[in-house]
């Protein structure tokens, strides 16, 4: 099996000098004895759940790591060397590969994975600029869903992709699609050829923002569709055609389709990320719209998430031509970066209590998300906990994109330790050190709960989830466990909290449309809120009066 090289040091993609110089691999020789491919393979196996390969150089015994590249004793001391990149050229290499990462692939005429940046190189002759600027970002390694999709993309295939949170799903779609637009770039003017469809705005912007990083060099006009596009293209002030590839949320996107104000007839490539969330109700038809505006027998067809139900991938199938289907992990599981824990907390107000003990307990580690039901109890959580000189922030679905842009970036520059949030930030966004997820109310169904959480343990890190949960949650307990236990999280729970009721199938529907009618969260005495509510009044009343007396002085 001809799967493993020794490269010298010098073939870490870190090192992104070396490559810029000079395209061709660095080889050294190749392991000789079947004994050393078994150490590095027993070595792949260990990391398997590594999906960042962050121990290829720390994890390894020193002794071993001597033994693989040199076979000398282990107490000469020589310059420790790096775990070779993988290169996978044989279905056996393939087999093993998929085996250690816990990947399955389905569909016809499967292509090989790639098993390191170097076979990007060598099989896929991938872009110099393209691969430097995936250099700059510092990634030693595509994670296993970038090395399933950038193959089966490149090899023109419609794809079916579930990898964890914080896996790299974008640049699993970005690497094969910029790889393609450098190997026949368009015509400038030509229309949109790639659509990148996703839930939310922020999560819009972050693809963007991949995108503009990884395309830098390139001659291509990538746009998102914000409100001031929007205008202009309403407007006709701008023509669509110009730009070649487009990242939009589908309703601003309907709008424009609706008052054919876009052209979407040219798309060759169309990703969907977060593909659940868009085909569930409420945005299914928005993404039906979409659909019906491409020229759909010419469309390569992506769709990206954490969780794919089965509902969604039949709808998926079924628009799709002979998709592959590609699943890393299990696909009720959450990022296993993530130690996830339920905590009982009696009723609604244990769960202030269960915070506070958290502080004492120094648990609660900046940078921290807390997810509640719904915007008021979000807003009621925010102001409870301002009180508490916690440093602490909201956003929500009733604040405007300026400031919920705004709290982002407060938050991402530690300027903010707590954000308040409901399910609007818990697809795809990917704040770098969040510590800890507080799902203050437990999300209404697994796959809210594994994106919810996939907010922390992202890129390699290790991260942590707490789940309240109180005597009227029992039915919404038994699917976190489930992912618990898929997760390999059973001792985040009591054995007792397993015999909680199931959800029968009348429950799901039913709260896939009611939210639990839960307790207010205010622990202030209604006196003093009442206080408070004459002294906020009296403030503007005073600025009121303030206000007209500098007009009056003004006319005068
Ligand atoms: P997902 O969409 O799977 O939730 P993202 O695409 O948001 O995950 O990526 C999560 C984090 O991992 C990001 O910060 C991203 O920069 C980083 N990342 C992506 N690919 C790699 C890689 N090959 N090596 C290291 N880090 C990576
Ligand atoms: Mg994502």
């Amino acid at each position: 099996m001809d799967i493993f090289r020794v490269l010298s040091r010098g073939a870490s993609l870190r090192k992104s000098k070396q490559y810029s110089a000079d395209f061709s691999l660095p080889t050294q020789g190749e392991l000789s004895t079947e004994t050393r491919k078994e150490k590095t393979l027993q070595h792949e196996i260990d990391k398997e759940t590594d999906f960042f390969h962050t121990k290829r150089s720390t994890n390894i015994e020193p002794q071993d790591q001597h033994q693989l590249a040199t076979d000398e004793p282990a107490n000469v001391v020589t310059e420790v060397p790096e775990v070779p990149p993988l290169q996978i050229s044989t279905e056996e290499d393939a087999a093993t590969f998929r085996k250690i990462n816990k990947s399955k692939v389905s569909g016809n005429d499967i292509p090989m994975p790639i098993g390191s940046f170097e076979d990007l190189i060598s099989r896929y002759d991938i872009n110099k600029k393209l691969l430097d600027n995936l250099l700059r970002s510092e990634f030693v390694e595509p994670t296993p869903i970038q090395c399933e999709s950038v193959p089966a993309i490149l090899n023109e295939r419609d794809l079916i992709a579930c990898a964890p949170t914080g896996s790299g799903k974008t640049l699993a779609y970005l690497i094969p699609l910029l790889q393609k637009f450098t190997a026949t770039p368009p015509v400038k003017n030509s229309g949109i050829k790639c659509l990148i469809i996703s839930p939310t705005n922020e999560l819009a912007t972050q693809i963007f923002q991949n995108l503009d990083i990884l395309s830098r060099g390139f001659n291509l006009k990538l746009g998102i569709l914000s409100k001031q596009l929007a205008n202009k293209l309403t407007e006709k002030s701008v023509n669509s055609d110009k730009h070649d590839i487009l990242v939009a949320t589908p309703l601003r996107l309907i709008g424009l389709i609706k008052s054919e104000s876009i052209n979407l007839s040219k798309v060759q490539n169309l990703v969907v990320d977060e593909a659940d969330k868009l085909f569930e109700q409420g945005f299914l038809q928005q993404t039906d719209t979409i659909l019906a505006s491409l020229n759909s027998k010419n469309v390569q067809k992506t769709m990206f998430s954490a969780t794919i139900p089965s509902g969604v991938e039949e709808i998926c199938q079924a628009i799709m031509i002979d998709p592959l289907r590609v699943i890393i992990g299990h696909k009720e599981a959450a990022s296993n970066t993530i130690d996830q824990k339920l905590i009982f907390t009696g009723n609604e107000e244990g769960k202030l209590l269960a915070i506070r003990q958290l502080i004492q307990d120094g648990e609660f580690k900046p940078s921290i998300i807390i997810f509640l039901q719904s915007i008021i109890r979000a807003k009621s959580l925010f102001h409870e906990l301002l009180y508490d000189k916690l440093n602490v922030d909201v956003i929500h679905a009733e604040r405007t994109p300026k400031q919920r842009e705004e709290v982002i970036k407060r938050f991402k520059n530690g300027d903010i330790w707590v954000l308040i949030t409901t399910d609007v930030l818990a697809r795809g966004v990917d704040f770098k050190g969040v510590n800890l997820v507080i799902n203050y109310d437990v999300p209404q169904s697994a796959q809210a709960y594994v994106h919810r959480i996939g907010r922390t343990g992202r890129g390699g890190k290790q991260g942590k989830a707490i789940t309240f949960f109180t005597k009227e949650d029992n039915k919404l307990v038994k699917p976190i466990i489930n992912v618990m236990k898929q997760s390999g999280c059973e001792s985040g729970y009591s054995e007792w909290m397993e015999n909680i009721d199931k959800l029968t199938k009348k429950d799901k529907q039913l709260l896939k449309k009611n939210q639990i009618t839960r307790k207010g969260i205010s622990t202030v005495p209604k006196v003093v809120s009442h206080k408070r509510k004459q002294k906020q009044q009296m403030i503007e009343a005073s600025k009121r009066r303030k206000h007209m007396e500098t007009e009056e002085a003004a006319s005068e």
